[in-house]
């Protein structure tokens, strides 16, 4: 969000986001996933039957996919393949195949500047997104 000072958010610096108080447990989450650098769990405003955002558990330089550099190779690579394998879980209402979506930024319509990967499905998905 829009903050006179900080700008549009995307500082390192920016206060803690609501993902970290999921993280932290001070806000309840539907944990679906994770481990020593990566944090999954359902969306509380599903856009699909099935609806997961995996982040990095931390958002140093990461506040959007837009910051990432060399150095982040190595957790990309790690959110991609949580993604993958939650979207493969049938019990949390996946089918053949998701809609895998980072929103990068304000015309990303990125609202928490926590790099996320939204990991939709459970419905067949429409192209091109809205
Ligand atoms: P948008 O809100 O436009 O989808 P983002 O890409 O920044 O933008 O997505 C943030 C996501 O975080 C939203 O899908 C929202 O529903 C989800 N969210 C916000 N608060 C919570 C929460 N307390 N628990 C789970 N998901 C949350």
């Amino acid at each position: 969000r829009w903050h006179p000072i900080l700008g549009a958010g995307w500082r390192d610096e920016e206060p803690a986001t609501i993902f970290d108080k999921l993280m932290s447990g001070d806000i309840p989450a539907t944990v679906v996933k994770q481990d020593d650098k990566i944090f999954a769990f359902k969306d509380i405003n599903p856009a699909a039957p099935a609806h997961v955002l995996v982040i990095p558990k931390d958002r140093s330089g990461l506040t959007r996919l837009g910051k990432a550099t060399e150095e982040h190779t190595e957790i990309l690579g790690r959110l991609l393949v949580a993604a993958a394998e939650i979207s493969k879980d049938k019990e949390l209402g996946f089918g053949d195949g998701a809609r895998i979506v980072i929103n990068d930024g304000p015309d990303g319509g990125q609202e928490v500047p926590h790099l996320h990967v939204h990991v939709l499905g459970g419905r067949s998905m429409q192209w091109p997104p809205g």
